[in-house]
């Protein structure tokens, strides 16, 4: 069997899956609707308030919890600050996440992040798998029979032999190095709203890998369902910036917001056309 060498294209947006059921799922497991309503978006107006009021604190989420301040308002204030980029008032709430049936590929990239959000993964060491199960690429499952069944023969060979490993006495914790990328996991993930924002920025983007985004596009999905305020801001970074700062993106590939280079190139003309007519604009 010969896998296919044919080029690709340099750059791209990665295949998205669309609505392919991957098996994997994020779940909102706390706070619900009727918690993230009644105080979530008065603990960050508090947070917001505290900063510019006489009142103290307690008075500020009074106000807020019982319905004297119009929830426009509260809404107004958050989005100033937030848009602003003073984020540590929204690291007062958290939201929990159950995620299931993602591959080890996912996982290893989720866990990259540090600041504000915690993680509880399966172990590979505490559960000995009877069948571990796997994900199948999209890009593969469509590829020529022969190429599908290489990776499936090597996918389920390498499950084959963690099985006999551990039938042959060997710990699990030893066993498992034989386990593939693509081998699915579950966590359960703590995040607290500005870290939540930020990993969206990035996961949401385009130029990340199709599994995680897909992920991220559940989380979103999940926020909105119990606050589709909250959720408005999770985003593709570029969307909040106004324009793109990857530097795969420099072909202008993924349209969602021009270039910084673009950008900064229709300055610098419109700056030289500002200096032809004897005026200076701001350095960009
Ligand atoms: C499209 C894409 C491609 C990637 N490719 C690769 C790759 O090829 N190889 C690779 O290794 N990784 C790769 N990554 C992972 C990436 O480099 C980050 O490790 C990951 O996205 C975590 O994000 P973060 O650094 O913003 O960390 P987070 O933990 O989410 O931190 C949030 C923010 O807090 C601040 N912060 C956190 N910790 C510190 C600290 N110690 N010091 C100072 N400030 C801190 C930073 O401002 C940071 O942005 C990729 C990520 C993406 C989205």
């Amino acid at each position: 069997m010969t896998v296919p060498t044919e080029a690709r294209e340099p750059s791209g947006i990665p295949r998205n899956p669309g609505r392919t059921d991957l098996g994997l799922k994020a779940t909102l497991l706390f706070p619900s609707r009727e918690i993230v309503e009644q105080y979530y978006v008065p603990l960050i107006y508090t947070a917001c308030r505290t900063c510019y009021s006489e009142l103290q604190p307690e008075e500020i989420f009074r106000r807020a919890t019982e319905g004297e301040v119009e929830p426009a308002k509260m809404q107004r204030l958050i989005s100033n600050v937030i848009e602003s980029g003073h984020g540590s008032t929204i690291e007062h709430v958290v939201f929990t996440f159950g995620i299931s049936g993602v591959s080890r590929t996912l996982s290893h990239q989720l866990v990259r992040h540090r600041a504000g959000v915690a993680f509880d993964q399966q172990s590979q060491r505490y559960v000995t798998f009877k069948k571990a199960a796997t994900m199948l690429p999209q890009t593969i499952a469509e590829a020529p029979p022969d190429v599908r069944e290489r990776y499936e023969d090597q996918v389920e060979g390498s499950m084959a032999l963690y099985s006999e490993l551990v039938g042959a006495g060997i710990p699990g914790e030893d066993a498992r190095f034989v386990f593939p990328n693509a081998t699915r996991t579950n966590l359960v993930m703590t995040t607290n709203l500005r870290a939540l924002i930020h990993m969206s920025g990035l996961r949401l983007c385009t130029m990340a890998q199709w599994e995680i985004r897909r992920l991220f596009q559940q989380i979103r999905h999940e926020i909105f369902a119990v606050s589709p305020f909250l959720g408005s801001f999770l985003a593709p970074k570029c969307v909040p910036l106004g324009y793109c700062d990857e530097m795969n993106n420099r072909d202008g590939h993924c349209p969602i917001r021009p270039h910084k280079d673009q950008v900064l190139g229709a300055w610098a003309e419109k700056a030289k056309a500002a200096r032809a007519a004897g005026r200076e604009l701001p350095v960009a």
